[in-house]
């Protein structure tokens, strides 16, 4: 039986009245407020007077998740690019450790600056040593992890994480990734649409990938020192024990005097006009995040993340929980709306208008992330409201209503 469309309803008054019920079980005739299971119809491209129904064959699960995809909104207009992919729909790579799976410029085209991975590592599972030539930012998901690093001046940093926290490494700077307790779940960021899991710089690998003979000179020792050590293919993901202590091992340089992590959710939300608050962290928070900006953005049921663009930077979303729908507005008579859910990555080019409307009853969580050392966006009730009233009303020929109702200062939320 398919559960997945099913959800319990309460009966009004006789059971049988309800519309949809395919079959009613016979407590429900004992009580009318007895809940009974209905089927939901199924969604049809079908908006207004246009289109007509699907008799398939169709993927009603897809359609179901992508109403907007299914039967789009008469404003939307032309073609555009794809601006969704799910990590559900990603590629997963499973090890001893834990998985990772990424979305980069191969499974969503149009995502020419950012490429994202999400990562679980089981309890003490180790992200073996590395570095890339791309900068890392992540944002904690699930659990605790502790990560190291290393700055050019010799000098070490280790801090522990948990949920809301972030943390960036600079394109070249070595670092880990170990799962605390109960193991952990993160988001990558990397400032580059190009970047792959797989073209990593790994500690194994160049071992693997060094004369013995060299090694021995390089660290001093024998070379039979050399003889068991681990083969790449066995690290990567790879499990481990949970550390005992995040102080960081002596170092005759110091500590980074640059913190590595932040901690996103202790700072104070700008609280939206309505319906909603925002977090912004970049650089000028973040000090050595500097090719990473990020906005937390909540959208209460009901709430609407106000029409906006970016000046300086394309946007790459990544949803956490609940659901909402964003229209981008291309210029040139071009729109597209989409709808997204928990795991779903969108995209929006610098520049192109676009909102992202709550269409669950729960609240909207999602990152807006932008490769640029500072976040910028233009408001556009912010920019009618301080724009010679003349202007605005010559352009659009507007109600009074409206051009009272007019927000002096960015709404953000609405
Ligand atoms: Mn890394
Ligand atoms: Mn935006």
């Amino acid at each position: 039986m398919d559960t997945t469309r099913r959800k319990i309803i309460q009966t009004l008054a006789a059971a049988g009245a309800v519309a949809g019920v395919t079959s009613v079980p016979a407590v429900a005739h004992a009580a009318s407020t007895t809940a009974i299971i209905a089927d939901d119809p199924v969604p049809e491209p079908i908006e207004g007077n246009l289109g007509a129904t699907d008799p398939g064959p169709r993927n009603v699960a897809i359609d179901e998740m992508n109403p907007d995809t299914l039967a789009p909104p008469t404003t939307d207009a032309g073609i555009m690019p794809n601006l969704k992919f799910s990590f559900s729909n990603a590629h997963n790579r499973l090890a001893n450790g834990g998985w990772a799976r990424q979305v980069t410029i191969t499974e969503l085209p149009v995502s020419t600056d950012v490429a994202g991975v999400t990562m679980r590592l089981k309890e003490g599972a180790v992200r073996e040593l590395h570095w890339h030539v791309e900068a890392e930012w992540a944002f904690m998901l699930n659990g605790r992890a502790q990560i190291t690093c290393l700055d050019p001046q010799g000098r070490n940093f280790v801090d522990n994480v948990g949920v809301g926290d972030l943390w960036y490494f600079p394109a070249g700077f070595p670092h880990s990734i170990q799962g605390l307790q109960g193991g952990c779940e993160f988001l990558l960021v990397f400032d580059d649409g190009h970047f792959s899991a797989g073209s990593t710089f790994m500690l194994s690998d160049w071992f693997a990938h060094t004369p013995k003979s060299v090694l021995a000179k390089n660290f001093g020792v024998p070379e039979s020192n050399f003889a068991n050590l681990a083969p790449p293919s066995s690290r990567w993901v790879y499990p481990g024990q949970v550390p005992t202590s995040s102080a960081p091992v002596s170092d005759p340089y110091g500590t980074s005097p640059q913190s590595f992590t932040y901690h996103m959710m202790a700072q104070p939300p700008t609280q939206g006009k309505a319906h909603g608050r925002v977090r912004v962290v970049d650089s000028s928070k973040f000090r050595v995040s500097t090719t990473i900006a990020a906005a937390l953005v909540e959208v209460e049921p009901g709430g609407l993340r106000e029409m906006h663009w970016h000046p300086n930077a394309d946007e790459w979303q990544y949803y956490i929980e609940g659901n909402g729908r964003m229209t981008v507005f291309a210029g040139a008579g071009t729109a597209a709306t989409f709808d997204y859910q928990a795991g779903d990555v969108g995209y929006v080019s610098a520049n192109m208008g676009h909102y992202v409307e709550n269409t669950g009853k729960t609240t909207l969580r999602f990152l807006e992330i932008f490769k640029t050392d500072r976040y910028a966006d233009f408001s556009l009730n912010q920019w009618m409201a301080v724009t010679p009233p003349a202007l605005v009303q010559g352009d659009l020929n507007l109600p009074q209503q409206v051009m009272d109702a007019l927000q002096k200062r960015k709404p953000i939320i609405m």
